[in-house]
């Protein structure tokens, strides 16, 4: 069954709870956000995006933008909402040279690296290959090549965007420069993004893989030190998490808490051996998979696992010591039933040279960003892991301070004004009050526009 409803200038697809594919289109990357759209528009190209924004600002209607889907708020749905889905823009053209490419928001983190991988190329992406570039980018994008080649907005080179008037746009140094700036680390507030241009950048065979340690209070800082003092081309994720039972791994370790090393070498092979070889020495190493491989290895083919529900927390650390790694392992033995970790994103590198006011991601001088998660069956009530990332990022408040936008999955003023220095964030509502001043693009981690009440 088509849908009855028409959209003045949108044909693409619409899908109404009638619609016998509701059910399937109304899902996202996360259980937790299990919500009913009004209607779900899936957008075929710029106009349809174009048509569709006007008539939410003739309509009223709440809108919420998907791309990949991956929210960690729930932002890319809502009951009641208009769901513009724009994983249907997905097209991407690399330039003859293959130093540059147009990019859809829809086309997803994986896919977009085997192509630019045939060309010799990446972009720094973050760490699982589903996620859509659409909100990857807006928020910043943390990833494997982080101290490389910096965020994925530092390889932004220009975006064209449908405005809250519903005009097609180009943001760039050159054009609309206060635009070009919210959208790199403001998410999705200030239009919607129909196409990236991206740079890429060299890339060839890497190192990567996970050493396994014991997670204690003289691993856990060391591995962040050397990962902190070594050459960018070495971008360290080590998680803290329980063991669980895996062959693997001895049964003497099983349930104990393990040092994750997710490892990324992307430099001279000797040297990368060299540094490996120092961190393994820092561990009784429990496991170890590092191998040479291909760059775009690092995103394996997704599962085809029930979706899981998750929420998560972040903060932003300048030094860890044994005393940083006792509050997390305390707050981990807290944490309800379900997979509860906590990854550590070394930061500096690329990332940490661009200057703090050059983009709204405005935390460039940290050294590193903790991210807790829970992971947890759809069918338990997710207030009280809600509540634990919460209380775990309390926890750390002491020592960090900070949020990074894309991990906060709490959605409420406070935790939006967690992710944005103060400066930046005034400057946000500025440009918010230029490009979107009666917030049409209010469902996501809101920035009010300068000169309306701000909670
Ligand atoms: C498993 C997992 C792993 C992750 N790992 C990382 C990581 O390593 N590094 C990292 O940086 N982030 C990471 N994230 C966070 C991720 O980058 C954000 O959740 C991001 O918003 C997801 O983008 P999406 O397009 O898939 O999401 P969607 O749910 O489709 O969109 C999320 C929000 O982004 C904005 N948005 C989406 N598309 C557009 C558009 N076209 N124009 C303007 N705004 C738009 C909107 O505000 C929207 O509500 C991870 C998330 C998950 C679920």
């Amino acid at each position: 069954m088509s849908a009855q409803l028409k959209i003045p200038g949108f044909e693409g697809r619409l899908i109404e709870p009638s619609d016998s594919d509701y059910e399937l289109a109304r899902l996202t990357g996360n259980a937790a956000c299990d919500a009913r759209p009004a209607l779900i528009a899936k957008a075929g190209n710029a106009d349809d995006v174009a048509a569709l924004v006007r008539w939410a600002l003739a309509t009223g209607a709440v809108l919420a933008m998907r791309s990949g889907g991956h929210s960690v708020a729930g932002h890319s749905t809502g009951d009641g909402v208009v769901v513009l889905d724009l994983s249907p823009l997905d097209s991407i053209e690399f330039d003859t040279r293959g130093a540059m490419a147009w990019v859809g928001p829809g086309a997803k983190a994986a896919t977009f690296t085997k192509a630019a991988y045939e060309r010799g190329g990446a972009v720094s992406f973050g760490d699982t290959g589903t996620v859509g570039l659409g909100g990857l980018i807006t928020g910043g994008g943390i990833g494997w090549l982080v101290r490389k080649y910096g965020l994925t907005i530092d390889s932004l080179l220009a975006a064209e965007v449908v405005t809250a008037d519903g005009e097609l746009v180009t943001a760039s140094a050159t054009h609309n420069a206060d635009l070009f700036w919210a959208l790199r680390g403001g998410g999705g507030n200030f239009g919607v993004v129909t196409r990236y241009h991206l740079a890429l950048s060299p890339i060839g065979e890497v190192l990567h893989g996970m050493l396994l340690m014991p997670a204690t209070a003289e691993t856990v800082p060391a591995v962040l030190a050397l990962g902190s003092a070594a050459p960018d081309d070495l971008t360290l994720m080590p998680f803290v998490m329980a063991i669980p039972p895996m062959d693997e791994v001895p049964a003497t370790e099983h349930g104990r808490l393990g040092l994750w090393v997710d490892t990324l070498w992307a430099g001279p092979r000797a040297q990368g051996n060299e540094l490996l070889a120092r961190l393994r020495a820092l561990g009784p190493i429990l496991m170890d998979t590092v191998a040479a491989k291909p760059y775009p290895a690092v995103y394996p083919e997704p599962g085809d696992g029930p979706r899981g529900a998750w929420t998560s927390s972040s903060i932003f650390l300048d030094d860890v010591d044994g005393g940083v790694f006792e509050t997390v392992r305390d707050v981990l033995a807290q944490a309800p039933p379900g997979e509860s970790l906590a990854i550590f994103r070394v930061l500096g590198g690329a990332a940490g040279r661009v200057a703090d006011d050059a983009t709204a991601y405005g935390w460039r001088d940290r050294r590193y960003l903790v991210w807790l998660i829970a992971d947890y069956p759809p069918t338990e009530p997710g207030a009280a892991y809600a509540a634990w990332v919460a209380d775990g990022r309390a926890a750390l408040a002491n020592r960090g301070s900070g949020a990074f936008v894309s991990f906060q999955a709490a959605d409420d003023p406070s935790a939006v004004a967690l992710a944005y220095p103060a400066a930046t964030m005034a400057r946000l509502r500025e440009v918010k009050a230029r490009w979107d001043p009666d917030n049409l693009f209010r469902h996501n981690h809101n920035v009010s526009p300068a000169d309306m009440a701000h909670d």
